[in-house]
């Protein structure tokens, strides 16, 4: 048999789509599994939107576009991430692909050179995807531990001790994926602040969830001082109008964007013609819809966060934003003498019923802050109801006796 390259061996995955095959595996066997697992909105996509696509199909509109994306669609993702962020974004300043995900991986290829030293730091946890693209891409991965007692943000000390003449990207995410953290306007400016000392970073911002903030405003890096130039601005249609499927995704950086667009004719050639098409009126139409999906999220997130914390030996801090809760589960891994969380994520499929993801699968466990597991709260009322409960109840009837 003809051997793989190394990089095909070695390229990582993003393993909630692997719980996700184990979950769909058991409920296929006839076992009743309540999934918290999967990162996408469970309501169907707007109407008004569906709308769009069927008369994008039948008006013939679905050959190739610019890879760059439809005009139409780059002038109105410039405005609306422009309005969010306080920021005037010029349309070619803006590259539509196929989901927000793509840009990662393009943005790391093209500020860093295949197995020349360059770094990218990046948090843990944190999505995945960005670590395995540094390395699929030749780039040294620097790993930036997230603090709990820090609402889940960093120490801008610890990153200013990691940045060296070959850092070349800071990717940053808020809100946070799997944390539903917030960077707040002062932990920016802390981060700004260490940036200006450091001219050849780039900052790739991940704002795939900037819509969805339940607490205080939503700040982008881009909006500080000095910042634009140099931050990749990264949103898409994904989570804010439950598109996942359709694959939208935009970034905006002047300098990169002729870049970005090249990556994309060398590999899919455009996102999607209808797509691009629904996405510009999710962008354009009535917002009600988006706007009722945030406001259900924010009740869930406030139930399951008073339920998590209901639960013997969980503490789950308040997320600010995404779909996330991140209970810490140090105690109750404790109390049932499960090793750690991924030990507590497999009994709580198996002998519980109720799938979730562990730390482990959004990088090295962080020394110090304890153990974690991650609940997507993109899930019906009901369905958080009686999935806490299984967890409560299977942590009681399993707790041991305290030694003596
Ligand atoms: N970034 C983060 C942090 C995410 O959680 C996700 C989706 N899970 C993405 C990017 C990718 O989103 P898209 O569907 O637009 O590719």
């Amino acid at each position: 048999m003809p051997a793989l390259s190394q990089r095909a061996e070695t390229l990582g995955t993003e393993n909630a789509f692997v719980v996700l095959a184990e979950v769909t595996a058991l409920a296929r066997a006839g076992r009743d599994v309540i999934s918290f697992c999967i990162g996408q909105p469970d309501f169907p996509t707007p109407a008004h939107i569906q709308d769009a696509a069927v008369a994008a199909i039948r008006g013939g509109r679905h050959g190739y576009t610019p890879s760059a994306g439809i005009d139409e669609l780059r002038a109105a993702a410039a405005e609306s991430m422009g309005r969010l962020r306080g920021l005037d974004i010029a349309p070619e300043e803006v590259v539509v692909g196929a989901g927000a995900k793509p840009f990662i991986g393009y943005a790391i290829a093209s500020v860093t050179d295949h197995g020349a030293g360059d770094e990218v730091i990046f948090p843990v946890p944190g999505f995945p995807i960005y670590e395995s693209q540094c390395l699929a891409n030749g780039a040294v991965p620097v790993a930036l531990p997230l603090r709990e007692s820090r609402g889940f943000a960093f120490d801008p000390d610890e990153l200013a001790a990691r940045i060296t003449p070959r850092t070349r990207l800071l990717i940053l995410n808020s809100p946070h994926n799997p944390t539903g953290g917030l960077l707040r306007r002062a932990d920016l400016e802390a981060i700004a602040a260490v940036l200006y000392r450091h001219p050849q970073v780039w900052v790739y911002a991940d704002e795939i969830y900037s819509r969805l903030v339940y607490d205080g405003e939503f700040v982008s890096i881009a909006a500080l001082p000095d910042m634009r130039e140099r931050t990749i601005i990264s949103d898409g249609a994904s989570k804010t109008y439950a598109m996942t499927g359709w694959r939208i995704g935009f970034t905006a950086n002047r300098q990169l964007a002729p870049v970005f667009t090249r990556w994309i004719t060398n590999t899919e050639s455009c996102a999607s013609q209808v797509s691009q098409w629904a996405a510009l009126q999710a962008l354009t139409g009535p917002q009600d819809e988006a706007d009722a999906m945030r406001e259900r999220f924010r009740a869930r997130r406030d139930l399951i966060v008073r339920l998590l914390n209901r639960v013997p030996g969980f503490a789950c801090a308040e997320p600010g934003g995404a779909f996330y809760a991140w209970p810490n589960v140090t105690e109750a891994c404790a109390l049932i003498g499960a090793r750690d969380s991924e030990e507590l994520r497999r009994r709580l499929l198996h002998e519980a019923g109720v799938a979730v993801l562990a730390d482990i699968h959004f990088g090295p466990r962080v020394e110090g802050e304890g153990q974690h597991i991650r609940f997507s709260y993109a899930a019906g009322e009901e369905q958080i109801e009686r999935g806490v409960a299984r967890i409560a109840d299977f942590i009681r009837a399993n707790t041991r006796p305290p030694r003596k």
